[in-house]
């Protein structure tokens, strides 16, 4: 085993979006499908053709205040790893290494998260998808395919480090790296029983990968999921992106 796969629950904020106006309907549909509509932050450069952001993880992060509170880890909806004073205290009491803590302006008692060093996730080992390529930017507005983690031979994680994976997935602004630790620190953070915390061993990290997924383009298809969520019907580009952005969310929950 090279490490854990670290996950977090969405915390129901945004870190580049103004909050959008939702009926309760669509408040129950947030976990699945984030809404994205509400305006962008005006730091926030965006392609012209596509509308993919350009420059995510140099924005400052002035405006973010965590709504759901509870959790020591958690993820806003557009992708930002949120932890606690807590999780950082349970890092530099035991020597956890590689990553930055961020401070959020409006929001002293949490820290936006950036691993320091990337790994080379496997995409073609592990058969991620990359759907819709923009001409303009060179940016998919959806790579799907995440778990299990797949890393390029030769890449490996020091047991007491944190990382990132140099791919991002998801669907549009919601897209986010992995992050990942090595075992000692996976250990270290589960014994620490913080709040929200979503980790999984990565087994073997070069191995090919066995994906439990749907196949959503067969004709043998089921008419909903195990979510009871209807499948769209198929064809249309947009639509594509929120049946993959879909298959994000659902993998992540038959894990
Ligand atoms: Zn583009």
């Amino acid at each position: 085993m090279v490490g854990y796969c670290i996950y977090g629950q969405f915390n129901d904020s945004y870190a580049f979006h103004e909050v959008p106006d939702l009926t309760e309907y669509q408040k129950l549909h947030q976990a699945l499908l984030p809404d994205m509509t509400g305006d962008t932050q005006p730091e926030v450069q965006r392609c012209p053709a596509c509308g993919e952001m350009l420059n995510k993880w140099d924005v400052p992060l002035t405006d973010l205040r965590l709504k759901r509170r509870r959790s020591d880890i958690s993820a806003t909806y557009d992708g930002v790893k949120t932890v606690s004073q807590r999780f950082r205290d349970v890092c530099e009491t035991e020597g956890l290494t590689g990553l930055r803590f961020i401070s959020l302006p409006k929001d002293k008692a949490f820290y936006a998260i950036r691993p320091i060093r990337a790994v080379r996730f496997d995409a073609v080992r592990r058969q991620t998808e990359f759907l819709n390529r923009c001409d303009v930017c060179g940016r998919y507005r959806s790579v799907v395919g995440a778990t299990p983690v797949c890393l390029k031979a030769g890449e490996s994680i020091h047991p007491k480090e944190f990382v990132w994976t140099d791919l991002e997935f998801a669907s549009g602004d919601e897209k986010h790296p992995l992050l990942l630790c090595g075992v000692e620190a996976g250990q270290i953070l589960k014994r620490a029983k913080l709040r929200g915390l979503d980790i999984e061993p990565i087994k073997d990290a070069h191995a090919a990968p066995a994906p439990v997924r749907f196949d959503w383009y067969s004709s043998r298809r089921p008419a909903t999921t195990s979510l009871n969520i209807p499948i769209l019907s198929d064809g249309l580009p947009e639509e594509m992106n929120i049946v993959a952005n879909l298959e994000w969310h659902i993998e992540r929950t038959l894990r």
